[in-house]
């Protein structure tokens, strides 16, 4: 059985194409979510389609998750990012206990029973402190691509954290260090500890256990990963592609009719 994954996020919308008889994925494709979010999803859907060599009629189900998922007109069933996120975390790590997801505009924390039950979750999705967000307006400030920042702030000379628990006054006290000539990989830094903290805030709501496992776009940044380990105490796992998590737990998903 072949099925599909859709994920339209805030940010990019992701596809997962799964063969439930190998329990492999095929082929994934991820892009930003432009203007026409259904525009982006169809171009991924042909592009994984006609790299894997797979004609529209093999599908068998789909399920379509994330924030723009109620757009999705085609023939889907629609599923919350929680249960996706956490289906696809599982395929990586059945044990998992607990899951930090950031995306573009949220962070969401998903308490799991060690079997792949999804026992609780807390959502910020009112505060882009803690958000793909921050990130975005660090890189545009300092001048790098979001993919540099954590190469960026692995060279810091200097721990710190920002004093700021809101992103506008975020960026004024990044700018306020830039006058003060503190180099880029330390505010780089700065800001991941900044995340961290808000991250664990968030997650002492639940009870948490352990492993923990970190995913969403996010999660490519290896700099916060190692920073979000550091201030809980532990190691954190990250899938190899934690950008498609949701799409994958998608397609998972799609298999149970
Ligand atoms: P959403 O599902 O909300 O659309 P994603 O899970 O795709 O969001 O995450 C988007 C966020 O991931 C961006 O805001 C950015 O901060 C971060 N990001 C994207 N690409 C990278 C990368 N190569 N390295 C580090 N972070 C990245």
């Amino acid at each position: 059985m072949l099925t599909l994954g859709i994920d339209i996020g805030s940010r990019n919308s992701k596809i997962v194409l799964f063969d439930s008889e190998t329990w492999q994925f095929i082929d994934y494709a991820y892009a930003s979510t432009d203007s026409s979010p259904l525009v982006s999803v169809d171009r991924l859907l042909n592009d994984v389609l006609s790299r894997s060599d797979v004609t529209l009629s093999r599908i068998d189900a789909r399920v379509v998750t994330g924030y723009g998922r109620k757009l999705y007109q085609q023939e889907a069933r629609t599923m919350s990012e929680i249960s996706c996120h956490a289906a696809g975390v599982v395929y990586y790590y059945p044990q998992c206990r607990t899951i930090i997801d950031i995306g573009g505009q949220d962070s969401k924390i998903i308490t799991l029973d060690g079997h792949g039950k999804v026992l609780d979750f807390a959502m910020n999705d009112k505060c882009a402190a803690g958000t793909g967000r921050f990130l975005e307006m660090t890189a545009m400030r300092l001048d790098c691509p979001v993919s540099g920042i954590s190469g960026l702030a692995a060279k810091a000379t200097k721990e710190r954290d920002l004093n700021s628990t809101c992103v506008v006054f975020a960026e004024s006290e990044i700018i306020g260090l830039m006058a003060q000539n503190v180099i880029p990989a330390d505010i780089a830094r700065a800001v991941h500890n900044s995340i961290a903290r808000r991250v664990v805030a968030q997650m002492t709501a639940l009870e948490f256990g352990s492993p923990i496992v970190f995913t969403g776009g996010v999660a490519q940044n290896a700099d916060l990963c190692f920073c979000l380990g550091r201030a809980l105490g532990q190691d954190i796992h990250s899938p190899p592609e934690p950008e498609i998590t949701g799409a994958l737990g998608a397609a998972i998903l799609a298999i149970v009719k």
